[in-house]
């Protein structure tokens, strides 16, 4: 029995009844299905499956059930007509551009992108003779001066890694389609509970369900979401012939993470508002970035794109540098040092030294990350714990 998705479905019911796939047994929860192929009764139904006459499962590189009740599920969330899922978050976003771009295409890009994204773009995309430009992610006049006549993507993660810029999709939606380009954001900050890209125009949204989808730190992968052409289609046949598909185990894991990820999602907005009020009183912090604080230059917009809240990730700015933001690290008890973000665990890194290393000084000082930037991912421990770690580490 394939209970199906009701549209007036509110998120947190789409993430618990969304996909639910029942056998014969009654199963309540998904069975898992770790089969690598599927038989036939005939050589007949064989060749109607292979040749699409039938509908049904034939390996698990193209189809499974238990990857399809994660797509469905996610596809129900973001508010999207077909989901693919992939092996981690970046194969999510090869997929995309694999499936989508050609030689001699251009890629618009925020600078401010999740490193691999921006390694991916640079090392191998280029390779292929796709070129990428990058801009300041809030600036609109930036995106509208850098397209050219081959631009057909534009590219962004809202809010921003780690200075939280809110980017504005509906006005990029436009500039896309003006362009014959291609809006793609990476969801992976705000999840569906936060925000729907789709909702604004976007025309794909690429997940790493590494993050908040799992949210627990157990298992990679990813997701893309769109229309039946782009994501259904042109998506699903790259993945089914080149082959980062999601393997059935994490995707039972994924599945059964996204019943809880509207609970989660507003409880990471509580503490991370509540974090970001209190570190914004602290003296030797000279300045605090998250989307939910009045100072936020782009609060409104913030408020209007993301309706479900402001996210767990925030960054501050230390008065004495990376001398300060190393202290601030090492001061910490409970807190996990670790580049990885979106788990029930709160984790704190230095951008300037890890994340974000790899990009010249001159363009991580344009772009703001400044060696007293410190970057913390606002986990699900007492948010009284979280906040006496802290102190400790800024005493
Ligand atoms: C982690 C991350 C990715 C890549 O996801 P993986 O699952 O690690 O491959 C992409 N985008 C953002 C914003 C991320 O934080």
């Amino acid at each position: 029995m394939n209970e199906d998705f009701d549209p007036d479905w509110g998120t947190a019911t789409r993430g618990v009844r969304a996909g639910t796939h029942r056998t014969p047994e009654g199963e309540h929860s998904n069975a898992i299905y770790m089969t690598s192929s599927f038989v036939f009764e005939s050589a007949e139904e064989c060749a109607a499956r292979f040749s699409g006459d039938a509908p049904g499962n034939i390996y698990s590189r193209f189809t499974n059930p238990t990857v399809d009740a994660f797509s469905k599920r996610l596809a129900a969330m973001e508010g999207g007509e077909s989901c693919v899922a992939t092996a981690s978050g970046m194969s999510a976003i090869l997929a995309t551009c694999l499936a989508t771009l050609e030689a001699g295409d251009h890629i618009v890009a925020a600078h401010t992108l999740f490193g691999s994204t921006i390694g991916l773009f640079n090392n191998y995309l280029a390779k292929l003779g796709i070129t990428t430009s990058y801009v300041s992610p809030e600036d609109n006049a930036a995106w509208k001066a850098a397209i050219t006549p081959a631009t057909r993507m534009l590219f962004v993660e809202t809010p921003s890694n780690p200075l939280t810029e809110v980017v504005d999709m509906a006005a990029l939606a436009e500039l896309a389609n003006d362009n014959n380009a291609l809006l793609v954001v990476d969801n992976c900050f705000c999840t569906p509970v936060l925000q729907r890209p789709l909702d604004f125009g976007a025309h794909v949204v690429t997940h790493s369900a590494t993050k908040f989808l799992d949210g627990q730190g157990r298992a990679l992968g990813g997701a893309v979401v769109g229309d039946a052409d782009i994501v259904g289609d042109r998506v699903f046949r790259f993945l089914r012939t080149c082959g980062p598909t999601m393997s059935p185990f994490n995707a039972w894991i994924f599945y059964k993470a996204l019943e809880t990820l509207e609970v989660r999602m507003r409880a990471h907005c509580e503490a991370g508002q509540k974090v970001a009020e209190w570190l914004e009183a602290q003296p030797g912090v000279e300045h605090v970035y998250y989307p939910g604080l009045q100072s936020h230059p782009q609060h409104e917009l913030a408020t209007r794109q993301q309706p479900g809240g402001y996210g767990g990730i925030l960054a501050l700015r230390l008065a004495g540098g990376r001398d300060a933001a190393f202290k601030l690290i090492n001061g910490t008890k409970m807190i996990s040092i670790t580049a990885n973000l979106g788990d029930t665990r709160t984790t704190i890194v230095h951008p300037a030294s890890t994340t974000h290393a790899r990009i010249s000084a001159e363009d991580r000082g344009r772009a703001g990350i400044t060696e007293g930037v410190v970057r913390i991912s606002v986990g699900l421990e007492n948010v009284d714990d979280i906040i006496a770690d802290l102190a400790a580490g800024l005493a």
